[in-house]
């Protein structure tokens, strides 16, 4: 898809109040790319009034905060959502309670919602390509603005670890780091680690359960985190560390829910999981995706499909 960059561009200078949103249960990507366009929209058009709005992750409250946005703040505005592919995913159900919507993301677009939608499923991260529109339109970058974009995009790739990793993404990170931001406090900030996950990865290691096939699974009960005084939302800062281990080629992390159910991180090093993800109400990229599991059962049948899978 060709980046309609004009026609946001067009929408952004249209508005006096725009107000922007991401997914639930955020990451860095999320926040760095909301947070990064409201600042680059501050920045650069400074009449206007703009809002962020979601969930505080207190393991993110570092990285930025979010605006207290009204119900009547929504009237007449132009409303972005960032690193969201489906609308039942918006934190904050008020995103369609503005006078135009816009959808900028990164993952397949199984669902574009909103008048004007720019997806890129090659970029890295949505923070890349709101650096990339910036770097396009000629706006101006600050050192606060590219401290959250690079954040997210390191966030994303896991430190340039993963595939969608390209020479664009490095320009990127490169022209971001030129603006003067600590690069090495972010990436440090985004790897530390509390006492109490540092045992649950202790615990996750000494328990994962690895199939010959390369096929590995942990499942982390509301009574085992609790044992670790853990919050199942910050599971999500482990969920790459069974892929550190040679035998494992693709792997799921379940973590109970208040409600009971299971929260199904899937990530693999090569096999697409993402049709997995699909069967079990989820979705995500090829080889990152997230799911959920209802039942032992349901759970028992993502293992054995994540097994098969060739
Ligand atoms: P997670 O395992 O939650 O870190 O998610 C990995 C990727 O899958 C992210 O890009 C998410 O946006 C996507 N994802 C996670 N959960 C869902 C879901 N319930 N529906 C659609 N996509 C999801």
């Amino acid at each position: 898809m060709t980046a309609p960059f004009l026609s946001i561009l067009q929408a952004i200078q249209a508005y006096d109040t725009i107000i922007i949103h991401r997914h639930q249960k955020p990451d860095p990507d999320a926040i760095g790319s909301q947070v990064g366009l409201a600042e680059l929209i501050r920045h650069n058009f400074p009449d206007k009034r703009v809002l962020t709005t979601g969930y505080e992750e207190p393991t993110l409250s570092w990285l930025a905060a979010m605006d207290s946005v009204s119900d009547k703040d929504y009237t007449g505005s132009l409303v972005i959502v960032t690193d969201t592919a489906n609308k039942a995913r918006i934190d904050d159900e008020r995103y369609n309670n503005g006078d135009c919507l816009i959808k900028i993301d990164h993952h397949p677009n199984d669902e574009p919602y909103g008048e004007i939608v720019w997806v890129d499923t090659i970029a890295s991260s949505c923070s890349e390509m709101i650096a990339e529109m910036a770097i396009e339109l000629g706006w101006t970058m600050t050192t606060k603005i590219a401290r959250l974009l690079y954040a997210g995009i390191v966030g994303d790739t896991g430190r340039f670890l993963y595939p969608a990793t390209s020479s664009k993404t490095f320009r990127i990170a490169s022209y971001l780091l030129d603006t003067g931001i600590d690069a090495a406090l972010i990436t440090r900030q985004l790897d530390t680690l509390s006492p109490k996950l540092a045992r649950l990865m202790g615990y996750i290691l000494e328990h994962l359960q690895v199939d010959h096939s390369g096929a590995a699974r942990i499942v982390l009960s509301s009574k085992i985190l609790q044992g670790f005084d853990i919050r199942p939302e910050e599971v999500s800062l482990v969920v790459g560390l069974p892929g550190k281990i040679d035998s494992v080629d693709r792997w799921m992390i379940c973590t109970e829910q208040a409600d009971g159910s299971y929260r199904v991180n899937l990530r693999s090093k090569t096999l697409t999981i993402n049709g997995i993800a699909k069967e079990h109400h989820g979705g995500g990229h090829p080889l990152a995706s997230g799911a959920k599991a209802y039942s032992p059962e349901e759970i028992a049948a993502i293992w054995a499909k994540l097994k098969d899978l060739r």
